[in-house]
């Protein structure tokens, strides 16, 4: 059987709030649309996906058509751009994201049996009828709830219901969702079981929560940093806060640190928050032989106000000599309790030059890190 299935997105979707219409909202890793989309592309009884957008917004491989100013003109739009070899036709509001696969499937076979279906919701609280008396909400009567459903979509129709509804719709028959213009056109629409995850998202509330159930779209975020320090003569060798004997240490007007330097760069980069030369300046006489250490203990700070966890750090020492194998497990232990992280979030690995170059020739030190970071 051929399905199309209409993505109705075309609306502004001002009550979300924000300068963008809602279904080009990120949540977590990707918009409000991509993911309703990605629920019809993906499914197996799918033929076909019209997409109604703002005009002149659009998606990559998709037959695109431009939304209208109502949700039931875009629909139109979408409609006549359905193959004629279609079946059934859905239609699908991009501000429902969660729609699962079991869901698409009761609406296609409904629409195939019936001529017309929608999912819905049955109600589980007391219904009430109100009526205002004197500026005020007063309970009219109790509506039996069995009577009651909330309408969700998909709703998918046989093509010739669809087409009728479309037609009612153009002579000037106005309808909220697709349902209400085949009921017009003298359809019945029969009702299959929705899904109480296949919320639609209307309000910055909504927005919120939607974005709370769905941990696994959390998105993460990650930041490189670099460091490298010249060796001299009579200087301590400080790498992860860890004083390493060696004949020479590294030059620098704090303790010249490259893991920790290399570490909060990583960091404040993950973050969007600049670089360790903005924050901690090495002209400002407040960080003149200052511990690096502390650096990255601020630095953990500043990410964790801004709204994020330290997930795990990975730092690379480049050192000819000494070998810094030894000394690893307390860089770690370091690092880790200046991040406040587990120490099993935090690695550190040394490697040397091979001989080569400057850090080669054992005149510098140098360091490489990455941050993860996760929304808190
Ligand atoms: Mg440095």
């Amino acid at each position: 059987m051929h399905v199309a299935a209409i993505i109705a997105a075309g609306g502004s979707g001002t009550r979300v709030g924000g300068a963008l219409p809602k279904q080009f909202l990120w949540l977590g890793g990707e918009t409000i649309l991509d993911r309703s989309l990605s629920a019809f592309i993906g499914h197996d009884r799918v033929t076909e996906v019209v997409l109604a957008l703002p005009p002149g917004e659009s998606v990559g491989k998709l037959r695109v058509v431009a939304g209208g100013a109502r949700r039931q003109d875009s629909v139109a739009n979408a409609f006549d751009a359905v193959s004629s070899s279609a079946e059934v036709v859905l239609v699908h509001d991009a501000a429902r994201p969660f729609v699962s696969a079991d869901v698409i499937s009761r609406a296609i076979e409904a629409a195939a049996e019936h001529g017309a279906a929608i999912t819905a919701l049955a109600v589980s609280d007391t219904v009430k009828q109100i009526t205002m008396e004197a500026g005020r909400r007063v309970i009219a009567g109790t509506i039996p709830r069995e009577s009651i459903y909330l309408a969700q979509t998909p709703q998918a129709f046989r093509r010739d219901v669809l087409a009728k509804a479309v037609a009612l719709g153009r002579g000037g028959a106005e309808g909220t969702d697709e349902a209400v213009l085949a009921e017009l056109a003298g359809f019945p629409v029969h009702i299959v079981e929705g899904d109480i995850e296949n919320v639609k998202i209307t309000t910055a509330a909504d927005l919120d929560r939607a974005r709370q159930r769905e941990p696994r779209l959390a998105v993460s975020r990650i930041g490189t940093g670099y460091d490298l320090h010249r060796l001299v003569e009579g200087r301590a060798l400080i790498i992860g806060g860890v004083d390493i004997p060696s004949e020479r240490g590294a030059l620098g007007h704090s303790d010249a640190d490259v893991a920790c330097h290399a570490a909060t760069d990583a960091l404040l980069g993950a973050a969007c928050l600049g670089d360790i030369g903005r924050h901690f300046p090495d002209n400002d006489p407040r960080w003149k032989g200052a511990s690096s250490i502390d650096l990255l203990r601020q630095a953990a700070v500043m990410v964790r106000a801004a709204g994020w966890e330290v997930a795990n750090v990975d730092v690379v020492i480049v050192l000819e000599r000494p070998r810094i194998a030894p000394y690893i497990p307390r860089v770690r232990e370091g690092l880790a309790n200046a991040l406040a992280v587990p120490v099993d979030h935090v690695s550190v690995k040394g490697k040397t030059n091979e001989g080569v170059d400057a850090v080669g020739r054992g005149e510098a030190i140098a360091a490489h890190a990455v941050a993860l970071i996760v929304p808190a």
